[in-house]
């Protein structure tokens, strides 16, 4: 198993959503909208059934994180500004959802 990449510089973009470096180089890019959108707690994904409970017409066009902390070594905690803080992205869920071009127009094929 290939080590695990691990965030070594995130930037906060403003109303552009958030930019981050990885340990293997990769530089990724995120709207706020689509980082929300795919959020994967419980109270956004059925947990037994993966089913999305969380619409997107609930989430605000300007919905952006007032904050982020790292979690352990293995994942990132946003607080959104709708109030919702119980997200949980895992590096490896953070790396699917990249929409840095790289990723965007060659989507990884399943290696
Ligand atoms: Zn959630
Ligand atoms: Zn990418």
């Amino acid at each position: 198993m290939a080590r695990m990449p691990t965030p070594t510089e995130i930037t906060d973009l403003g109303v552009d959503g958030i930019a981050i470096t990885w340990s293997d180089g990769h530089a990724s890019r995120y709207a706020w909208r689509h980082l929300r959108l795919h959020c994967p707690c419980a109270l956004c994904v059925h947990e037994w059934t993966g089913e999305r409970l969380l619409h997107a017409d609930r989430v605000p066009a300007g919905i952006r994180a007032v904050r982020l902390e790292r979690v352990g070594a293995y994942a990132l905690r946003f607080v959104w500004s709708d109030g919702h803080d119980t997200g949980l992205y895992p590096f490896p869920l953070l790396r699917q959802l990249c929409q840095c071009p790289q990723c965007t127009e060659a989507p990884a094929s399943g290696a």
